[in-house]
């Protein structure tokens, strides 16, 4: 499973850059929180450096992420400057970049500036940095620079709720790109089944349970006429994930071929009688 580090800039004694009444240090970790949250949906392991307001120096950070062995070392932080009419979004990647954190940038970036750029912020464009969570982390290594916080108009937009989860549903499809992320099915609880035993039929298999006939239909894709089933069958009492559905069409199928091996073996022994007959 494709493994992301997500890690969100400063934290406890490290403040980070500050303006129009926000502090960096809680506003990655707002980003990188979200960002977990929606990730949870998906098929992919999660590590954060920190979930809360605690001091991570930056070297342990980037020693966990390369003996993890991430797919992808990914840096929250918001831009500061002394001049407060500095805004706008940019992405960083190593200065001398391996082939993945290229193709990283070229895929998350675009999709995070079309979100700053159509709230009326800019964007700075795809940058190479010296920085050390760029160059001594081992994997593909992107770092975010979320808008200037020292901008009136930006901080504003980190202010949002709305904003920030929009910011965020855009990374994420990023992520969904880059690795083909596959979303999580609905019951991750395994379906309660029913096998069918000789004599069974749906109407009965549904009274046994205290269910209706239309509830066990609409809970089985996969007996397509309710009339008929096989020996064998599975029966879904609680939702069947998609997996789980596949799983009793692939069922149905083997019994079906089984029932038809049986048929050919009492065939071709029926026509050995008869040659024999014959030949005789
Ligand atoms: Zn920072």
């Amino acid at each position: 499973m494709v493994k992301l580090y997500l890690r969100a800039g400063h934290g406890g004694r490290y403040v980070g850059t500050a303006g129009n009444g926000l502090i960096e240090k809680q506003e990655t970790l707002r980003h990188v929180l979200a960002l977990a949250e929606q990730l949870s949906h998906y098929d992919v392991e999660l590590k954060l450096a920190r979930t809360t307001d605690v001091t991570v120096e930056l070297a342990d950070s980037i020693r966990e992420a390369n003996n993890w062995g991430a797919n992808l070392y990914y840096s929250s932080h918001i831009n500061g400057f002394n001049d407060s009419s500095a805004y706008g979004y940019d992405s960083h990647i190593y200065t001398s970049p391996d082939a993945e954190s290229i193709r990283v940038q070229n895929i998350l970036h675009p999709k995070q500036a079309a979100v700053w750029v159509k709230h009326g912020s800019r964007d700075r464009g795809k940058k190479r940095s010296n920085f050390a969570e760029l160059r001594e982390t081992k994997m593909a290594s992107i770092l975010i620079e979320n808008g200037f916080i020292t901008n009136y108009n930006d901080a504003q937009l980190l202010k949002k709720a709305s904003f920030i989860q929009e910011l965020t549903a855009a990374t994420v499809e990023g992520l969904v790109e880059l690795y083909g992320l596959k979303k999580k099915e609905a019951s991750e609880v395994p379906a309660k089944m029913y096998i069918v035993q000789p004599g069974d039929n749906l109407y009965r298999i549904a009274r046994k349970h205290n269910m209706t006939l239309s509830d066990l239909t609409n809970l089985n894709p996969h007996i397509t006429d309710p009339s008929y089933i096989e020996v064998g069958d599975i029966i879904f009492l609680t939702p069947p994930s998609a997996f789980e559905v596949d799983y009793a069409v692939m069922n149905r199928q083997l019994i079906l071929c089984q029932k038809k091996i049986e048929e050919y073996e009492v065939l071709g022994k029926e026509i050995n009688l008869l040659s024999q007959r014959f030949l005789s």
